[in-house]
């Protein structure tokens, strides 16, 4: 989410890139409870910026809201089962290094 979780982290984000989250009105929604959360995961689906926002979430180890189309729990789970990444950012920087991760793009 732009404005609270866009930070000077990622150094290959412009701020034009990060004006293209789509959960720029929905901020809300993406730290909402579980009863909303496959309505954030949608918002996130065709956001141009995913892998940077999910890579800053597990190395972030963020334990709420949605980041890059995973819940918090999903996101631990990510984590468990790729104990070989240390450096989510590095990897994720390539965005079709989703897949051998098991994500879809
Ligand atoms: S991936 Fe989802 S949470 Fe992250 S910036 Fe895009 S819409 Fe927002």
């Amino acid at each position: 989410m732009i404005g609270t979780r866009v930070t000077g982290r990622w150094p290959v984000m412009t701020s034009a890139q990060t004006a293209q989250a789509r959960c720029l009105d929905e901020k809300e929604l993406m730290f909402a409870g579980a009863e909303e959360m496959a309505q954030a995961q949608q918002v996130c689906q065709d956001c141009p910026i995913r892998p940077g926002c999910l890579a800053e979430a597990l190395d972030g180890r963020y334990d709420y809201g949605v980041w890059g189309g995973l819940d918090p729990g999903q996101r631990r789970e990510l984590r468990r089962r790729h104990p070989e990444v240390t450096d989510w950012h590095a990897l994720l920087i390539e965005p079709r290094n989703l897949l051998l991760v098991g994500l879809d793009q």
